[in-house]
């Protein structure tokens, strides 16, 4: 009779095995949810908020980033992280203090207004004028990164020669005058508002 028990073990610690594998399956998934979380909370980078930051530059100048990856951006005169070069120390935000608090990790998610005063003129011989309001960083807060402009004639592609200027700030008027367009034709205008972050909104117009 004794020579049965291993089989019955073994048939036992199967039974036992099938009975528990669903809440075995269930404790990995909790606990790699619970891993995934901790990621995430860790890729929160620490960042230059674009609209607080004044070009002061005491942050390249007076502070050195261990790891040189507090830049200036030579378009707009302001310092931000390349975030390919941080390790996320935090070392410029425990041993050096912005003087107008730009440094910080809480994620920007808010986008920039869509801009609601929006005119567009053209006219025969090609020329197109944009005037609008600015819109800011988050909202109407702030000033805005950059704008990316698409023109259209029935669906293609428009070149045009216009440099897009650096967004003024929340409330101040924007007027652009764009050359040698195509005449006799309808235009769609595509523009987007965005921060440093890459949150966008958009503006469409025909
Ligand atoms: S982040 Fe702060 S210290 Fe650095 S340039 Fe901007 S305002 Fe100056
Ligand atoms: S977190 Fe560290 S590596 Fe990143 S910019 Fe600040 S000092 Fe440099």
């Amino acid at each position: 009779m004794c020579r049965f028990v291993p089989g019955w073990r073994n048939f036992k610690i199967r039974e036992i095995m099938k009975e528990y594998s669903i809440l075995i399956l269930l404790i990995v998934l909790i606990l790699s949810a619970c891993t995934d979380n901790v990621k995430f909370q860790k890729t929160d980078d620490v960042r230059i908020e674009y609209s607080k930051c004044t070009s002061c530059l005491e942050c390249v100048e007076d502070f050195h980033c261990p790891y040189d990856a507090i830049k200036i951006d030579y378009d707009t005169g302001k310092a931000y992280i390349d975030a390919d070069h941080c390790t996320q120390c935090l070392d410029c935000m425990t041993e050096f203090q912005c003087d107008y608090d730009a440094f910080t990790t809480i994620k920007d998610s808010e986008t920039p207004a869509v801009i609601d005063s929006f005119n567009a003129v053209s006219d025969s011989t090609g020329k197109l004028e944009i005037s609008f309001i600015a819109v800011g960083d988050d909202g109407t807060w702030g000033q805005a990164h950059h704008y990316t402009l698409d023109l259209f004639d029935a669906g293609n592609n428009i070149d045009y020669d216009f440099t897009l200027p650096i967004p003024q700030k929340t409330g101040e008027q924007e007027n652009w005058t764009i050359l040698n367009l195509p005449v006799n034709v309808l235009i769609t205008i595509n523009l987007k508002v965005f921060d440093e972050a890459k949150n966008f909104s958009e503006q469409v117009r025909k």
